[in-house]
């Protein structure tokens, strides 16, 4: 079990909030401004109706002028009612409309910092779930940040206003209740300590319960669920978890129940305490009238409720900090990948220059050199985790060498602009997605244009999808995938493939990586797949990633790898001619083959 404590001493919690109003005030100034000045109304709104209040019975206590009376509660009865007003009008109109509109800024912000991180960054877990967190709660906490600072500014103000009238009433009264409110403010500090304490605590167990209940309720792990006893394990975790946090809760319970009750006893006592004084004053001494005596009575229990709400307040800024904290890693991280500024005009030829790479502490690509020239057909083969995909990405720039150059051109492939760089290159992933949009979308990878219409019905007959895309009712036009419709179509693994695969042939790209293209088709969809990328690639240079003969056969130039290195290059006839590693490896795939005929 992780024993890390997430913690936010209290000044890197000031400075995470203020980060958070900061970049809330650059994405929607005018949000914040309205949230502000709403605060200080409705700050100065309880200073303002009790003055009210008591001027109508100070009226009442010594002149009993009827006209005057009559005065006070028109201004009264006006001024509430311009305060409702535009309490509606801020609370129906204005906030709701501004919120989703900061929320769509937020969003939009948080996708284009998500499209420039490096793929390593999601190598790095910590990093990852930092940012994964960050997209998800973005909205919710961002607007109960700036609730939270605005509210306590309102408390702020009316605090001060409410002490003010106070002052008027009689200066030693204000100034035994500030220093009674601001005592029992103590007590309530001593007492939130124990559920900040608890929360650290906490941490660690909500962490662990929080990865169980996701491991049951996400489809990724539903499979292996099926296959194995692990749910039993995780059952278990999860009931140890659930016993602890109990434990944990009856402990903090107990102390903030102590706590608590000091709080009411000393409630108790500072109210009579204050009533006994200020009766005195208005019947012995007359220093007071009914109006002061009121003002005074209702301000000592608003200034404790005051205090106790900016206390809570600032608690909770505390802890959301903690999410402000990982939002700021995440848009604080610089991408290292940094684009040059050489345009690509034609692709020529690609070089790796004794290139070694390592994601983490171990190289997995040890001085790899070749050469490929424009139009050849390359291929990379060897065993998994051999290094190949990890070759393809360095020429993707999806990751930069860590030893070593490589050529594009003759050019280093740091000096060209990123953009240029990668509208020469198509790939098909290995692990290929399809994306929740029409399937002309995702082969086209942009809006749908009528326009294109003839190029996308072309790649898709070229990678062999067109018997799928016949009996498709709404032909291109298909919603894919259930995410956005019910009635979308989600399409089979192979069929999945085809489409990753008609997305490199509908664009103009003159180096193409086909990482297993062919690996969910049948033998038959192969063939005719290696007919289409024949067609489709005619003029483009192509590196295949694969483990199939029916490719390497008729490619320019094999490289073998094993363990990050090339060990042997050289054409099909030549690598069997050698009798090395290649050779075995068709040898003991005709075997299985022929066993199979068999
Ligand atoms: P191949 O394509 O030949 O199967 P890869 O290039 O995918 O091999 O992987 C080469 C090595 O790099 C493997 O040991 C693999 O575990 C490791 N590797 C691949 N991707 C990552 C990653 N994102 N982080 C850390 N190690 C990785």
């Amino acid at each position: 079990m992780n024993k890390k404590k997430e913690k936010v001493p209290f000044k890197k919690s000031v400075k995470n909030n203020i980060f958070i109003l900061k970049m809330t005030l650059r994405l929607h100034p005018g949000f914040v401004i309205m949230r502000f000045i709403m605060g200080i109304i409705t700050g100065l709104n309880h200073g303002i109706s009790l003055f009210f209040v008591s001027e109508i019975l100070n009226v009442l206590d010594r002149s009993a002028d009827f006209t005057k009376i009559m005065w006070l509660c028109a201004g009264m009865a006006l001024y509430t009612l311009a305060y409702e007003l535009c309490f509606e009008w801020y609370y129906k109109l204005i906030f709701p409309r501004q919120k989703l509109d900061f929320i769509r800024k937020l969003h939009k912000h948080f996708f284009i910092k998500a499209n420039e991180l490096d793929l390593a960054c999601y190598d790095t877990p910590e990093f990852y779930n930092d940012f994964v967190y960050s997209m998800r709660n973005s909205d919710k906490s961002f607007i109960r940040t700036i609730e939270q600072l605005a509210e306590t500014l309102k408390n702020i103000i009316a605090s001060a206003s409410v002490f003010a009238l106070v002052l008027t009433v009689n200066p030693i009264i204000s100034i035994v209740i500030l220093g009674l409110s601001l005592l029992s403010m103590v007590i309530l500090i001593l007492r939130n300590g124990v559920y900040f304490k608890y929360n650290l605590e906490m941490n660690d167990i909500w962490r662990k319960k929080w990865y169980i209940v996701r491991f049951f309720s996400l489809a990724e792990y539903a499979k292996e669920i099926r296959l194995s006893n692990v749910s039993d394990n995780m059952m278990n975790e999860f009931n140890k978890e659930a016993e602890n946090e109990c434990t944990a809760v009856k402990r903090m319970q107990l102390k903030a129940s102590a706590y608590q009750t000091v709080l009411e006893i000393f409630t108790c006592a500072t109210t009579l305490f204050i009533l006994l004084f200020l009766s005195y004053k208005l019947i012995v001494t007359r220093e007071v009238f009914i109006g002061g005596f009121t003002v005074a009575l209702s301000a000592s229990w608003k200034l404790r409720w005051l205090f106790t709400d900016i206390q809570n307040k600032i608690v909770q800024m505390n802890q959301d900090s903690l999410y402000a904290d990982k939002v700021k890693t995440f848009l604080e991280t610089e991408s290292k990948i940094k684009s040059g500024d050489v345009e690509l005009d034609k692709f020529e030829s690609l070089e790796f220059e004794n290139v070694s790479f390592k994601y983490k502490d171990e190289y997995v690509l040890n001085n790899v050199s070749f050469k490929v020239m424009a139009g050849e057909r390359i291929a990379f083969v060897g065993y998994n985790g051999a290094g190949k995909t990890t070759t393809t990405k360095l020429i993707m720039r999806l990751y930069d060498v860590t030893d070593g150059r490589i050529l594009i051109n003759g050019i280093d492939i740091r000096d060209y602009d990123i953009v240029s760089l990668r509208s020469k290159l198509g790939a098909v992933f290995q692990d290929y997605k399809v994306f929740a949009a029409t399937i002309a979308e995702n082969v086209i990878g942009d809006s749908y244009n009528e326009k294109d219409e003839r190029i996308i019905i072309d790649a898709l007959n070229d990678s062999t999808f067109q018997t799928k895309l016949e009996n498709l009712e709404n032909g291109i036009k298909t919603e894919l995938t259930r995410e956005f419709y019910d009635t979308g179509t989600d399409l089979s693994g192979g069929e999945n493939q085809k489409i990753a695969i008609a997305r490199v042939f509908a664009h103009q790209n003159e180096l193409v990586i086909m990482d297993e293209p062919s690996s969910a088709l049948d033998p038959i969809a192969e063939y005719n797949l290696n007919l289409g990328i024949e067609k489709n690639a005619k003029d483009k240079t192509v590196i295949f990633i694969t483990h199939r003969l029916s490719t390497t056969r008729h490619v320019n130039r094999i490289y073998m790898f094993e363990n990050g290195r090339i060990i042997e290059q050289g054409s099909h006839e030549e690598l069997i001619e050698n009798r090395g590693k290649y050779c075995e490896m068709f040898e003991l795939q005709a075997k299985k083959y022929r066993q199979k005929e068999e």
